[in-house]
C-alpha cells in the first residue's frame, strides 16, 4: 500500500506521517517512511541545491527546478518506493507527484499537463493508493512554518500569491479524482487528524 501526505508549507505532515507509520508499526505492520525531495543520497544533494545552495532564484529556471524534482522522484521511485512496495511494506511518503503539479505547475506557472507528463515518466506511472491533503491557509501555515526554522527555504519566501495558487492547485487535484483523496482541515488537533487517517487507511490494507 502506498500512501502520500500533501500539503502546503506547515500543514503538520511530517507529525502525520510519523504518526500514522506508529500506529500501523503497533498493528505488526512493516512500514517504510520516506519523503521528497531528498530520500536518497543523490537526492539529498538534489534537495540542498533546490533549497538552500541555488546561486540566485533567478539562476534556476522553473523548468530546470521541475527537472530537478523529476530527477530526484524517477531515483526516489525506483530505488525506494517500488522495492519496498515489492517486500510487501506499506510505503507513507512526505510528498510526491502532486507537490510537483502544485508548486512547478500551479506555483511556477508551467503547464499543469506537461509538468504531469514529466512526472509519470518519471515515475513509470506509479501512483498512490491514497493521498491525504493536509489543507492550510497559506497565511497560516507558514506562520507554522517559520516558527519552525530560523532559515526559510527558497519556497518559503515565495509570495503569498504564489502559496495561494498551490493551496488551490492541491484542492483541485482532490477534487477531480476525490476517490484517491481525504482531504483533511489541517487547523484541527493532530490527534483527531490522525485517527481519521488511521481509520481510512485501515480500510485499504488487507486483513
Ligand atoms: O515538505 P518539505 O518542507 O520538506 O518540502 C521542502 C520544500 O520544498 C518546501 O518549501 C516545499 O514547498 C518545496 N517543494 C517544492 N516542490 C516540490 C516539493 C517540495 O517546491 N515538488
Amino acid at each position: 500500500l502506498f500512501v502520500v501526505f500533501e500539503g502546503g508549507e506547515g500543514a503538520g505532515k511530517s507529525t502525520q506521517v510519523q504518526r500514522l507509520a506508529q500506529s500501523l508499526h503497533a498493528q505488526g505492520r512493516d512500514v517504510l517512511v520516506t519523503r521528497e525531495p531528498g530520500a536518497t543520497e543523490v537526492g539529498e544533494r538534489i534537495r540542498n541545491l533546490l533549497l538552500h545552495e541555488a546561486p540566485a532564484s533567478s539562476a534556476l529556471t522553473p523548468r530546470a527546478e521541475a527537472l530537478l524534482y523529476a530527477a530526484d522522484r524517477a531515483h526516489h521511485v525506483a530505488a525506494v518506493i517500488r522495492p519496498a512496495l515489492a517486500r510487501g511494506e506499506v510505503v507513507i511518503s512526505d510528498r510526491y507527484v502532486d507537490s510537483s503539479l502544485a508548486y512547478q505547475g500551479a506555483g511556477r506557472t508551467l503547464p499543469v499537463d506537461e509538468v504531469s507528463w514529466l512526472s509519470s515518466w518519471a515515475t513509470g506511472g506509479l501512483k498512490p493508493d491514497l493521498t491525504v491533503l493536509l489543507d492550510v491557509e497559506p497565511q497560516v501555515g507558514l506562520a507554522r512554518a517559520g516558527a519552525r526554522s530560523a532559515t526559510a527555504d527558497r519556497i518559503e519566501s515565495e509570495s503569498e500569491a504564489f502559496h495561494e495558487r498551490v493551496r488551490y492547485a492541491f484542492l483541485d487535484l482532490a477534487a477531480a479524482e476525490s476517490g484517491r483523496y481525504l482531504v483533511l482541515d489541517a487547523s484541527r488537533p493532530p490527534e483527531e487528524i490522525a485517527a481519521v487517517v488511521a481509520e481510512r487507511v485501515a480500510e485499504l490494507l488487507p486483513p
